[in-house]
């Protein structure tokens, strides 16, 4: 596949922060302000390392690649996740046998997609989102996969679908959890996610490096401080295990005990 077909957060995962720096200082230049793992959004020659990556591991269905296309021509199609970091998460999904899996986040559905093509025909989605218009991009594309059975959509705030799975008795039912929605309300989608989640599922939550910006967080900057107070949080919760992934704007995923 070609590098310059793949999303730009497709292209975030390859450099990381160390070679920034060592870049930096080698071109003696000042650190920069707005850190990230790799943003060459110019293309694979830019960046033969994730071209290699991509060549050597991405099997994409092909529908995926058809809704990956389509959302490239939405002027926000920088919100789409990674497509090598969907391929991982389901891979997890399957790993722990996930039946039941919530998307917090949908934009055009390329991870709802994913998921729900590594679930089992029984398997369920809960996709929350806000936006008609970005969730109608990807529900022809869903349909086409033959999943859309096992996609539920929700649009109204995603804490309200929460509110909602846990009032009609959903507690400890999800195997799975995918946060990539706004992120001042992380903390909330954070919690809530894991009073629905079994024990040994798993909860992944998405740009915990913001760009770099975590790093030193601008106090006005609502997003930067509330994913870095979650960061902090979860590294003292003693309720999951977890690790902190550089991959593509950095991914924490959090295993409940
Ligand atoms: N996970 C997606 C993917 O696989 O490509 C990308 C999600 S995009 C980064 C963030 C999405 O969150 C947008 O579609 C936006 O409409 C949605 N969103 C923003 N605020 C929300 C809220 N309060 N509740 C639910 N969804 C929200
Ligand atoms: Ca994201």
């Amino acid at each position: 596949m070609s590098y310059r077909n793949v999303s730009k957060e497709a292209l975030v995962g390859s450099i990381t922060l160390g070679v920034v720096f060592v870049a930096g200082y080698f071109l003696g230049k000042k650190k920069p302000s707005r850190m990230s793992i790799s943003k060459s959004h110019g293309g694979g020659k830019d960046n033969p390392l994730i071209q290699y990556v991509l060549n050597h591991s991405l099997r994409e269905h092909p529908v995926l690649k058809k809704l990956r296309l389509r959302t490239m021509e939405d002027s926000w199609n920088i919100m789409m996740v990674a497509c090598e970091q969907s391929q991982f998460m389901a891979n997890l999904a399957k790993l722990i046998q996930a039946k039941k899996a919530l998307e917090i986040g949908v934009y055009t559905g390329y991870n709802t997609l994913s998921v729900a093509l590594s679930l089992p025909e029984d398997g369920v989605v809960v996709a929350c989102d806000i936006s008609e218009d970005y969730t109608n991009i990807g529900k022809p594309f869903w349909k086409e996969a033959g999943v859309e059975h096992k996609i539920d959509l929700r649009i109204q705030p995603a804490l309200k679908t929460l509110d909602d799975l846990l009032s009609s008795g959903q507690a400890e039912t999800f195997d799975f959890v995918f946060i990539d929605a706004d992120k001042v309300n992380y903390d909330g989608y954070y919690e809530k996610s894991l009073q629905l989640l079994r024990k040994g599922g798993i909860i992944a939550i998405d740009n915990v490096l913001w760009g770099g910006r975590v790093v030193n967080p601008a106090p006005d900057d609502a997003d930067t401080v509330a994913i870095d107070k979650l960061n902090k949080k979860l590294y003292k919760d003693t309720r999951i295990t977890l690790s902190m992934l550089t991959v593509g704007d950095g991914l924490t995923l959090a295993v409940k005990l």
